[in-house]
C-alpha cells in the first residue's frame, strides 16, 4: 500500500514528506494506522548524526494507533485494537527474554541497528528501493508494519497521544526510577535533565514516595516545569551544584538519574550521590563518550552505577500499568504534551526541541483517537 511518510534521506538534510510503499505484514507482524506519534530526542539525535543509523529511513519510535491487519500467526491483537508501540520487540525465547528482561533481547538488538524488522528485511520502499525502519516502528508515517510483540493493546478509552508517549519517553524515565533504581518511600532523588524523560522520572519518583526530588537543568523554564510536576528543588548546573545537593540531602542523594547523557553529568551524579547510593544512566551519550570515575571512591563508597535501557521494562506489562495509573489520575502524562505538529513540521519540532521549548511535541494523525481535546489539565498549545 502507499503511505505518506516523513523521510530522512541522510542525516542533517531536511526531512521530506513523500509517498512510500509499505508491504503487507508477514505472519508475525501487524499493520497499524498511526493516531499520534511523539517526537523524541533520539529522533533528533539520529537526524543530526549523533546516533548512527542506516539511511534513507523513516524516523519515529513513539507511536500509538489502531491495528488494521494482522499476520496469520498473530494471536495477541486483532483488527481494530488500539495499541501503543514498543520500539523493542522480543523473541520470548532468548536468555534475556526468559529471565524477564525482554528489552535486552538478543534477537532484536541486531535488527534494531540494521534498520530492519526481526527477519532482517524491510517492509518500506520507495519506487522499488528499500527504505530502512527506525527502531522497528518508523512512526513518522500514516501507517507502519511492526513485529507483533511491539503492538501492546491499551484498551479503547486511552487517549492515543498519551499512549504514544508511554511508548518511549515516559516508560524510559518512569522505568529508570521504578524498575531500575527502585526508589523507596522517604528517599532523595536527584534527576539531571528536565525534558520528557526527566519529567517522567519526576512523576515516577513522586508516586514512589520520594521525599526529596531535586532536578537539575540549565534551562530555567524547564526547572519551573519540573517543580509543577512534583520536584521539590530546582537547581542550575553551576559550580556549586554537587555541594548544594549534598547539603540539601544531608550528605548526598540516595539515587541519581542521568536523563541528559551529556558530558560531565555522570561525574556530577556520582559525586552528588551518598555512599551506597545508586546512579542510573538513561540519557544516551555520544558514541565516543568514555566517562571516567574516581576508582578508589567507587570501591570505598559501594555506589552502584547502572545503565537503564527503555526503563528496564517489560513493555507488555509496564505500558498498560502506566496507562492505568494515568487513567486513575496518578500520573498527569497529558501535561507532557506542549505542542502539536503536522507530519511536515518535524524539522520545526527538532528546532523547538533544541531551543528547550518542548516538553514533548506530538504529530497528530487522528484528532479524535489522539484524544487531546478535553484532556484534563492539558497544557496543550496548538501549533
Ligand atoms: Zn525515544
Ligand atoms: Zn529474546
Amino acid at each position: 500500500m502507499d503511505i505518506t511518510a516523513s523521510l530522512m534521506t541522510r542525516p542533517g538534510e531536511p526531512l521530506e514528506t513523500v509517498t512510500l510503499q509499505l508491504a503487507d505484514p508477514r505472519p508475525d507482524e501487524v499493520l497499524v494506522r498511526l493516531a499520534a506519534t511523539g517526537i523524541c530526542a533520539s529522533d533528533a539525535h539520529t537526524h543530526s548524526g549523533r546516533i548512527p543509523s542506516p539511511a534513507p529511513c523513516v524516523l519515529g519510535h513513539e507511536g500509538a494507533g489502531v491495528v488494521e491487519r494482522v499476520g496469520s500467526a498473530v494471536t495477541t491483537v486483532t483488527e481494530g485494537d488500539h495499541v501503543a508501540l514498543s520500539w523493542m520487540p522480543n523473541c520470548g525465547t532468548c536468555r534475556h527474554c526468559v529471565s524477564g528482561r525482554p528489552v535486552l533481547c538478543t534477537a532484536a538488538a541486531p535488527a534494531l541497528f540494521a534498520g530492519t524488522l526481526l527477519d532482517g528485511t524491510t517492509r518500506l520502499s520507495r519506487d522499488g528501493a528499500p527504505v530502512s525502519h527506525y527502531s522497528f516502528l518508523s512512526t513518522f508515517a500514516t501507517h507502519c508494519v511492526v513485529p507483533a510483540s511491539s503492538a501492546i493493546p491499551v484498551g479503547p478509552g486511552v487517549p492515543l497521544a498519551v499512549a504514544a508517549l508511554v511508548g518511549c519517553g515516559v516508560l524510559t524515565g518512569y522505568g529508570a526510577v521504578v524498575n531500575r533504581a527502585r526508589v523507596h518511600p522517604g528517599s532523595s532523588v536527584v534527576i539531571f535533565g528536565a525534558g520528557g524523560v526527566g519529567l517522567s522520572a519526576v512523576m515516577a519518583a513522586r508516586i514512589s514516595g520520594a521525599e526529596q526530588i531535586l532536578v537539575c537543568d540549565p534551562v530555567v523554564g524547564k526547572l519551573e516545569e519540573a517543580l509543577s510536576f512534583g520536584a521539590t528543588h530546582a537547581l542550575l548546573p553551576d559550580d556549586g551544584l554537587v555541594e548544594r545537593v549534598r547539603d540539601l540531602t544531608g550528605g548526598g542523594a540516595d539515587y541519581a538519574i542521568d536523563a541528559a547523557g551529556s558530558d560531565g553529568v555522570l561525574d556530577r551524579a556520582f559525586a552528588a550521590t551518598v555512599a551506597g547510593g545508586t546512579i542510573v544512566c538513561v540519557g544516551l551519550p555520544g558514541v565516543h563518550a568514555r566517562p571516567s570515575l574516581p576508582g578508589p571512591e567507587l570501591v570505598r563508597s559501594e555506589k552502584i552505577i547502572t545503565g537503564s535501557l527503555y526503563g528496564s521494562s517489560r513493555p507488555s506489562v509496564d505500558i498498560p500499568a502506566i496507562l492505568r495509573r494515568y487513567s486513575a489520575g496518578h500520573l498527569p502524562l497529558d501535561r507532557l504534551i506542549t505542542r502539536t505538529y503536522p507530519l511536515d513540521g518535524i524539522d520545526r519540532a527538532f528546532a523547538d526541541m533544541r531551543e528547550g521549548r518542548l516538553r514533548r511535541g506530538v504529530v497528530v494523525f487522528d484528532e479524535a483517537l489522539a484524544g487531546l481535546r478535553g484532556a484534563a489539565d492539558s497544557a496543550l498549545v496548538a501549533a
